[in-house]
């Protein structure tokens, strides 16, 4: 039987002692971050913040505009491969923006770095593999096919919840494991399925394992503002992948919607109806929608946003004597309040 008298903890479950430090000036924090990949061999610099592969969100725009703050894009997986040499010819940066797939089939990934190759002499450095499920046999056999093809690809995959999906996530090839069930802000899949763990037990629970791995977790879903963002990382998480903080802007190509003299803008679950019914035609009859609908308040460019975001982490590391963000997970002490 589970223990279930275990409390488990969301962001806002907990806070970060602050303690003596002898940085003076959020202008001496400096945010880049070195990433190792274990099982491709490379590394990865940057702000380990990924804005997440949502339609309004993951768009070739987005990542023009964070790549300027190194800061990471999880592209949409419903461009095609002409739309990422576009992209690419018009300045898309691909150590900021990573690839997106599903639970498809290793064809379909060949093709997209074929047709690349071919017309651009370049090819993605790493992928992003998200499934809601990262449970499923056949989900583990694409990582491994994959890993077998492109050694040297950066592979992140999930998502998963509990150490055992990390490892076998992990085994099959993964450098990174992405970490989230049911915290979404636009997801329902807990009140659908009763499945689900909270955020911040999630991660903590997952970098104990991923640690024997030396492999990195991204952190996926329920971060509201720059503060989960830190907290993330005090928990271990490497990356951290943000939806609705990164909605509601001009980048994400949601048309703006007035309603009571205000402008807003369209976020949907990718297992919402409404995505569904936009990629797929409608939900399929031996499905149920997992995701919601809302609207965002217009927040304009993206980049008055992540300048915010970035504040915050900066001075959040003045509190906890952190020189940089690889430096929060050692230095800053949770507390559960
Ligand atoms: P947010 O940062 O908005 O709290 O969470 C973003 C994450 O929610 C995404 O990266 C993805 O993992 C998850 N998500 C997006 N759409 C859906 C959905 O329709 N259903 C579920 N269960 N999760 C979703």
């Amino acid at each position: 039987m589970t223990n279930i008298d275990d409390k488990k903890l969301q962001f806002d479950d907990v806070l970060i002692s602050p303690k003596l430090s002898n940085i003076n000036s959020r202008k001496e924090v400096i945010l880049d971050t070195v990433v190792e990949f274990p099982n491709s061999g490379i590394s990865w610099e940057g702000i380990p913040i990924m804005a997440s592969n949502m339609d309004f969100v993951g768009t070739f725009e987005m990542g023009l505009s964070l790549q300027d703050f190194n800061v990471t894009t999880a592209i949409s997986k419903f461009y095609s491969p002409n739309d990422w040499v576009n992209a690419v010819n018009a300045g898309l940066d691909l150590d900021f923006n990573f690839m997106t797939f599903g639970l498809d089939n290793i064809k379909k990934i060949h093709g997209f770095f074929s047709f690349m190759d071919k017309k651009i002499s370049q090819i993605p450095k790493f992928i992003v593999f998200d499934v809601p499920n990262g449970y499923i046999d056949s989900f583990h056999s694409l990582i491994s096919d994959t890993r077998k093809e492109f050694p040297r690809l950066g592979i992140m995959a999930g998502n998963v919840v509990t150490p055992d999906g990390v490892a076998k996530i992990m085994d099959s090839g993964a450098d990174g494991v992405k970490v989230g069930i049911g915290s979404g802000s636009v997801c329902s899949t807990t009140n659908v399925t009763g499945v689900g763990y909270p955020q911040m037990s999630a991660i903590i629970e997952c970098v104990d394992e991923i640690n024997k791995f030396s492999g990195f977790i991204i952190s996926d879903g329920g971060v509201k503002s720059s503060a989960d963002v830190v907290k993330a990382y005090a928990g271990g998480s490497g990356f951290v992948m943000v939806g609705s903080l990164l909605s509601g802007h001009s980048q994400g190509l949601a048309p703006v919607i007035l309603k009571d003299n205000k402008s807003f803008r369209q976020l949907y679950g990718m297992s919402s109806a409404e995505a569904m019914q936009k990629h797929y035609g409608g939900v399929a009859e031996y499905r149920a929608s997992e995701g919601i609908s809302v609207l965002v308040e217009d927040r304009g460019n993206v980049k008055n946003t992540i300048t915010e975001v970035l504040g915050g982490l900066r001075s959040a590391c003045t509190y906890i004597n952190a020189n940089n963000i690889g430096e929060i997970s050692s230095n800053a002490k949770l507390i559960r309040i």
